[in-house]
């Protein structure tokens, strides 16, 4: 079988994972940890926050799925809302059976630009999947930032992803956290609106910040709209393009965008990028 290598990607044709567990996250969202049949390739898989896998599911397909554990200490696991044949596949597996994965595929997150910066995450809905594994890191060097903001949004109290985690990462010193509901719902007293009123109750600084923006289209033009409004450069915003997967590799051309191919140019692009190619969100 042909192997072609990409610098970064570990595992080029899938490797086997076990499925180890799985726990439901929201309505139609499960988390799977997993962990690979041959050890030696699970210690040579490293990476970087923002980076995807393509994952088989045996019988159904293949699909792109971000990668939410830190590149540090932390399980193996991908969160999945279940939306057509290969998720729905997904979500019938049982603890015991088997996935294949290739990658880790992408660009992923600027870390390295960003140190000593202020860092404002705004997630709506199942974005908070992209982001999580940036927010673990960056919580993991806490000192090496300035202010850490995690502004989140989600229909219901119900549809809030990684709820225990959000419970640790407000431990840490100086992690704000703002979370609003759609709507109003008996037992909740935080926030209710869309994510985007957040940005002026928190504060949101604009000088030597970034934002990292993940969620659904409704959602990142208001967002983006009013970071803009506040004064943030076009530069200092950053998200992910979500575009039908195949190959992973470059190869196939189904991710294309004008001249860039998302799977390996992206998928984290800055606001400046992506206005550039002339990409609707
Ligand atoms: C880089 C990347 C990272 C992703 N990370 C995650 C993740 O962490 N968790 C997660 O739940 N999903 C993620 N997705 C989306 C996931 O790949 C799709 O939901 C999955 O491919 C759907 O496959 P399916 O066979 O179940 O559904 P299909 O039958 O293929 O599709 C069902 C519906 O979803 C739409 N759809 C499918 N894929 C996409 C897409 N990429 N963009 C927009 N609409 C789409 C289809 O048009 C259709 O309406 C990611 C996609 C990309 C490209």
């Amino acid at each position: 079988m042909c192997v072609i290598e990409q610098p970064g990607t570990i595992v080029t044709i899938p490797a086997i994972v076990n499925v180890d567990e799985i726990t439901d996250e929201a309505p139609e969202v499960k988390t799977f940890y997993m962990s690979f049949v041959d050890p030696s390739v699970g210690a040579r898989f490293t990476l970087r926050s923002g980076q995807f896998i393509m994952c088989t599911v045996f019988g159904a397909g293949e699909f792109a799925v971000s990668l939410p554990p830190s590149p540090e200490h932390d399980r193996f696991h991908i969160t999945v809302r279940r939306v057509g044949k290969v998720t729905n596949a997904l979500h019938a597996l049982r603890p015991g059976d088997k996935l294949g994965v290739r990658g880790p595929f992408g660009n992923g997150f600027p870390f390295a630009d960003i140190k000593g910066k202020n860092i404002v995450y705004v997630a709506g809905g199942i974005g908070l999947i992209p982001l999580r594994s940036s927010i673990v890191h960056v919580l993991q060097h806490r000192e090496d930032f300035g202010r850490i903001i995690l502004l989140y949004g989600a229909r219901s109290f119900a549809d809030l992803l990684y709820r225990q985690n959000i419970t640790q990462w407000r431990k840490t010193p100086g992690f704000e956290t703002f979370i609003t509901l759609d709507r109003a719902e008996p037992n909740w007293d935080g926030e209710v609106g869309f994510v985007n009123t957040l940005i002026e109750k928190a504060g949101v600084p604009v000088d030597n910040t970034v934002a990292f923006v993940c969620g659904p289209p409704v959602m990142f033009n208001s967002v983006i709209g009013d970071l803009l409004k506040r004064g943030m450069s076009e530069d200092a915003i950053v998200s992910t393009l979500e575009r039908q997967m195949k190959c992973g590799i470059g190869k196939c051309q189904h991710c294309a965008i004008g001249r860039t191919l998302v799977c390996t140019d992206g998928p984290v692009y800055t606001y400046r990028q992506i206005k550039t190619l002339g990409e609707v969100i």
